[in-house]
């Protein structure tokens, strides 16, 4: 049976207003039920108490309110967690809570993959890409906030303060989608993330840098990882079409960024490739102008990975050179490694045992193997 309802999640102000207004109801119908979905967490249109009881079965028949199907929920010992989600048609991605003390940042996916194939990236070697809907990159923090049972959602001391588009995908090549969903997630009458606190990450799709920033506001950070554009072009190929100098140009002007709001430059740490003290006082180099901080990542290995992480040694070496330039640059303690918090390892892992037991299925002879593995 296929459910034709219509999702709510996902939809913008003016959406809901539309649809509710063709039923014929006033603008403040979908004021309240706007409250519903995104302040209170609701799912079940019964529960909606303020709605008028004839509103309400109208309502069920048109609209469903649904979170993406969890395939894993994994819970490590250091407190993070991580979701594999189930969206339509079977795609998947992954969203990770990294708790700090009092507060924790959601890492959220923007794609199924990525088409942007970084050589030290994961998520780039899987063949399957697709966009995730506004609905389904929303729909992550809400399964995260049900984890949590941050619902309504709380004025001050949440654990789900912040959010990172660091998980799978290229948030800016998926711009339009990414934008609505963050704007859904900024609303004050909703979930009321605030713009200070959400932080957008790419690597470097330059001509959307400025319209994020004046379109949202959110933070900046840029996955850099090279200071020459000729390692860059090898390890990252968006550098090909958008070199140092215009990426390096557009943080200049990326509006909002002030010593108080600073640019994350995200730095992964590749043994014997762009981790000795020239590189350090290069990057130092590259920034100059730019209201700065970096972020040392250790290189999180995986199977058939080109590289190794850089020695502790090394990325102290480096770390100092950038401290003593005057800018912070902690090395990223690596988290949830037993749940493998890595960038698109746990969908990958799950598609090779998928992958197993469907070749076992298929010499077994077994009837039930219509659970054919998407590419890994
Ligand atoms: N596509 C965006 C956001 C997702 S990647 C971007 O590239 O910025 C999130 C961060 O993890 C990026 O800085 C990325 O370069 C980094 N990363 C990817 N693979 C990694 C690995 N194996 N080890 C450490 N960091 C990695
Ligand atoms: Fe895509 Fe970012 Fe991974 Fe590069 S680092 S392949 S842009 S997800």
């Amino acid at each position: 049976m296929t459910d034709e309802r219509i999702n709510l999640i996902g939809l913008d102000r003016a959406e809901l207003g539309s649809l509710l207004a063709e039923m014929g109801e006033q603008p403040f119908r979908a004021r309240q039920l706007w409250h519903w979905v995104y302040h209170r967490g609701a799912t079940d249109f019964d529960a909606m108490t303020t709605l008028a009881k004839d509103f309400r079965p109208r309502l069920a028949e048109r609209f469903c309110v649904e979170r993406p199907g969890v395939t894993t929920e994994l819970r490590s010992a250091d407190g993070s967690r991580k979701w594999l989600l189930r969206f339509a048609r079977g795609h998947e991605a992954e969203t990770v809570f990294i708790p700090e003390e009092d507060r924790g940042a959601l890492c959220i996916s923007s794609q199924v993959g990525c088409t942007l194939t970084c050589k030290f990236c994961h998520t780039g070697t899987q063949l399957l890409v697709r966009n995730l809907t506004a609905g389904e990159i929303v729909g992550q923090l809400m399964v995260a906030r049900d984890s949590y049972g941050e619902w309504p959602a709380p004025k001050g001391g949440r654990l789900l303060s912040n959010i990172v588009m660091m998980g799978m995908g290229e948030p800016l090549m998926n711009y339009d989608e990414v934008a609505k969903a963050l704007k859904i997630i900024m609303d004050g009458e909703g979930i009321a993330i605030s713009k200070r606190r959400i932080t957008l990450s790419t690597s470097g799709v330059v001509p959307l840098i400025r319209r994020c920033g004046e379109d949202l506001g959110v933070k900046l950070a840029i996955s850099l990882h090279a200071v020459t554009d000729e390692l860059r072009d090898e390890i990252m190929p968006i550098n090909r079409k958008y070199p140092l100098a215009e990426l390096m140009a557009a943080c200049r002007d990326y509006p909002g960024a002030d010593n108080a709001r600073r640019i994350t430059f995200e730095y992964v740490m590749l043994k014997g490739v762009n981790d000795s003290p020239a590189d350090a006082h290069a990057l130092v180099r590259l920034v100059k102008g730019i209201p700065a901080k970096f972020n040392l990542i250790p290189f999180n290995p995986w199977p058939g990975a080109p590289y190794q992480c850089s020695t502790m040694d090394a990325m102290t070496r480096f770390a100092e050179i950038v401290n003593a330039a005057g800018y912070s640059a902690p090395i990223r303690t690596p988290r949830g490694r037993d749940i493998m918090a890595a960038c698109g390892q746990l969908r990958s892992e799950t598609q090779r045992e998928r992958l197993s037991r469907y070749k076992t299925r298929l010499a077994t002879g077994a009837e039930d193997d219509h659970e054919a593995p998407a590419p890994a």
